[in-house]
């Protein structure tokens, strides 16, 4: 009973052995920020190249790695979307070159859907109902599950994801890509004493953040001088504010039993530090996936997979650049 999950959506080439109750047997990532990197945010021309290059390496290295032979995999789930079609498009061919090859059935996943998992992946920790708070380089959004088949989505963002908004203050801040772990880390050698707007607080369940990114710019433009320090603490803690206020929000209007935080945003410890004070403050469980599985990664597509599985779902696997969360 395992499943080989592929992920190729991004920049990130990966590969996993997941069992059904979210064990990893083996597990290969190539990234390509050192690629990236030197233009300053992902060039999808590049990046379907580099999955090319690295993508049966990411399997084979998966595959030893388990000390599993092909034959004794269930099926392979791959990522059909969102995310850069030609990306999508080089995981999806590999997938049913592989399945054609090994006769082993081929299933499309929502890269979403594989955030959503990643929570469950090592040992089961989300229990229902949840809020879930999605937090990642393409997507901001909260959703309400009642179980594995049932998300409505309760808001999301009306311009730039979170992610996004982190990876371009990085780059503001002459911190390189992706930015999130680097303003992260600066954040916190500063003091948060630049009051920065906190877009749509007051307004529901929807996000903004491309008005906080201008302010961030407008700012640096004003005050040159201004240590990166403060300016990525001033910058983190509005994010966190609306984080939590939109969290707070929902948890009063949905009923939930758990908090499930996930997405590349996830693996920020300021973010963890906030959920969990509030979490422990309103007597809400936190289910946070190992940093490891927060950012891309095969074995969230693995455990998604074995869903689709299991209900019986196959939608197929024509790559996708949009695809929303509550759809399989
Ligand atoms: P999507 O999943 O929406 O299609 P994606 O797959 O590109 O987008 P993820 O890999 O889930 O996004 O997340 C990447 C984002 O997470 C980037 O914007 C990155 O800056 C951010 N990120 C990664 N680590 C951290 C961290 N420690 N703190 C804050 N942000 C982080
Ligand atoms: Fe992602």
């Amino acid at each position: 009973e395992l499943i080989l999950g592929l992920e190729t959506s991004c920049d990130d080439t990966s590969c996993a052995v997941v069992a059904p109750d979210g064990r990893v047997l083996g597990a290969a990532t190539v990234s390509q920020i050192e690629l990236h990197n030197q233009w300053g945010g992902i060039v999808p021309e590049l990046a379907s190249r580099a999955h090319i290059d690295k993508v049966l390496v990411a399997v084979d290295t998966a595959l030893t790695e388990a000390g599993v032979d092909p034959a004794r995999l269930t099926a392979i789930g791959v990522t059909r979307g969102p995310g850069l079609i030609g990306s999508l498009k080089v995981g999806v061919d590999t997938a049913q070159a592989l399945g054609y090859g090994w006769d082993k059935p081929v299933l499309g996943v929502n890269h979403l859907r594989g955030h959503l998992r990643s929570a469950d992946l090592e040992e089961k920790r989300v229990t229902f109902p949840a809020l879930i708070l999605l937090v990642s380089g393409g997507h901001t959004l909260l959703a309400h599950m009642t179980s594995s088949a049932d998300i409505r989505l309760l808001g999301s963002t009306v311009d730039d994801s979170l992610g996004e908004a982190y990876d371009k203050v990085a780059r503001m801040l002459g911190l390189g890509y992706p930015g999130g772990p680097v303003v992260d880390r600066l954040a916190k050698d500063g003091t948060a004493s630049i009051p920065f707007p906190r877009p749509m607080l007051a307004d529901g369940l929807n996000f903004s953040f491309s008005g906080l990114k201008t302010a961030v710019r407008n700012f640096l433009a004003e005050h040159p001088d201004a240590p990166p320090a403060d300016v990525a603490a001033s910058f983190v803690a509005a994010c966190l504010e609306v984080l939590e206020v939109k969290c707070r929000r929902a948890l009063r209007q949905v009923e939930a039993e758990s908090l499930v935080i996930v997405g590349g945003v996830a693996a920020s410890p300021q973010v963890r530090q906030r959920a969990e004070a509030m979490c422990t403050d309103l007597g809400v469980k936190l289910c946070l996936p190992p940093l490891r599985w927060s950012t891309d990664n095969g074995a969230m597509i693995g455990l998604a997979a074995w869903d689709y599985l299991a209900r019986g779902v196959d939608v197929g696997l024509r790559p996708t650049s949009s695809l929303s969360l509550d759809l399989f």
